[in-house]
C-alpha cells in the first residue's frame, strides 16, 4: 500500500501485521477505517434475542425431529422462530414441513426464508435442483454457505433461531459455534441406549471446549408410547440421557417416548407437535421447551 497517502500523525508501519490496531488504524487503508467484515453478520443476529444449536453424537436419534418441533411449539405458543437446518449433506427439515420443492427468493436485502405457518425455514434443500441431489461440498465452501444463511438471509426480529446441525463435531457446528458468539446454547439429542449415550459425550465436550453453554440433553426414543392409551412403557434401556447429563454436570431437559404418530407426521411433512398437539409426546415437546427457558 505504498501509494497510499497517509493522514498526518497516522502510524508509519508499512504492514499491519499483528498489531493490534489494524482493525481500525487509517494509516493502511488511505485515511478510511477498515469497515468491520462481520458488521452484516452482527446486524442480522443482533435482531434475534435467542439462538441454540440442535447437536447430537449419532446420526438416527432424532435430532432434526427435536430441532422441527422445538420450534414450531415455540411458534404455536406465541413467539417468532426461525428454524435453520444446516444440515448440509442430509437435510430432513424440509420433508418434516412438508416444504419439499420450495425455492429461495429474495432481492437486494437479501433473501427470505421459507413460511410455514408463521415459522421462518431456511435449509440447504431449497438449493437444490432435486432433493436427490448429492452436495459435494468442502469445508470452506460450506462454512461460506452457512454464513451466508445468516447474514444474506432476511430472518428480521426473532425471538428464537433453532438451529439443527448433523450430527458429530465436522465443521458445520463449529462454523456455526463460531459465526454466533452469542449463541445461547446447545440442546444435545440423545436415545436411552448406553452407545448412544457415550457417543453424545463428545458433543458436551467439544460445546466445552468452545464455551458454549450446554442448555441440557433430551433423551429421545425413551419408552413407547401407546398410540391407543397414550401409555408410556419403557422398552430400551432407560436413563442413559438423564445419567450423561448428570455425569457431565449438564441439565437434563427431558424425554420423548417413541410414538408412531412421530415418524408417520414426519414423513407426511406436518410438525408433530401441531398435528398431535394433545398428545402426551406432544406434552414431552413442551416440556422440554418450558425447562429449556427455565435455564
Ligand atoms: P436425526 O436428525 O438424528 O438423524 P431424525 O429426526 O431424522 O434423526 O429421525 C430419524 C427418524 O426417526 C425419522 O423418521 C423420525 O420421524 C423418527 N423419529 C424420531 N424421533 C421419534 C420418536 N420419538 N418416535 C417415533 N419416531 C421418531
Amino acid at each position: 500500500m505504498s501509494n497510499v497517502e497517509k493522514k498526518p500523525g497516522a502510524c508509519d508501519k508499512t504492514a499491519c501485521g499483528a498489531c493490534s490496531h489494524a482493525a481500525t488504524c487509517p494509516s493502511a487503508h488511505g485515511g478510511v477505517p477498515a469497515a468491520d467484515p462481520n458488521a452484516k453478520l452482527k446486524s442480522r443476529l443482533g435482531r434475534i434475542r435467542r439462538k441454540i444449536i440442535v447437536m447430537s453424537g449419532k446420526g438416527g436419534v432424532g435430532k432434526s425431529t427435536v430441532a422441527v418441533n422445538l420450534a414450531m411449539a415455540a411458534m404455536l405458543s406465541g413467539q417468532r422462530v426461525g428454524l435453520l437446518d444446516v444440515d448440509l449433506h442430509g437435510p430432513s427439515v424440509p420433508t418434516m414441513l412438508g416444504l419439499e420443492g420450495q425455492k429461495l427468493v429474495g432481492d437486494d436485502s437479501g433473501f427470505y426464508p421459507v413460511t410455514v405457518g408463521g415459522l421462518s425455514v431456511l435449509s440447504v434443500g431449497f438449493l437444490l435442483k432435486n432433493p436427490d441431489d448429492p452436495v459435494v461440498w468442502r469445508g470452506p465452501v460450506k462454512i461460506g454457505v452457512i454464513r451466508q444463511f445468516i447474514e444474506d438471509v432476511n430472518w428480521g426480529d426473532l425471538d428464537l433461531l433453532v438451529i439443527d446441525v448433523p450430527p458429530g463435531t465436522g465443521d458445520e457446528p463449529l462454523t456455526v459455534c463460531q459465526l454466533i458468539p452469542d449463541l445461547d446454547g446447545a440442546v444435545i439429542v440423545t436415545t436411552p441406549q448406553k452407545v448412544a449415550a457415550v457417543d453424545v459425550r463428545k458433543s458436551v465436550s467439544f460445546c466445552k471446549d468452545l464455551n458454549v453453554p450446554v442448555l441440557g440433553v433430551v433423551e429421545n426414543m425413551s419408552g413407547f408410547a401407546c398410540p391407543k392409551c397414550g401409555e408410556i412403557t419403557p422398552i430400551l434401556r432407560e436413563g442413559g440421557g438423564k445419567k450423561l447429563a448428570d455425569d457431565m454436570h449438564v441439565p437434563f431437559l427431558g424425554s420423548i417416548p417413541i410414538d408412531p404418530m412421530i415418524a408417520t407426521s414426519g414423513d407426511e411433512g406436518r410438525a408433530f407437535v401441531e398435528d398431535s398437539g394433545r398428545s402426551p409426546a406432544a406434552g414431552c415437546f413442551r416440556e422440554i421447551l418450558h425447562n429449556l427457558y427455565q435455564g
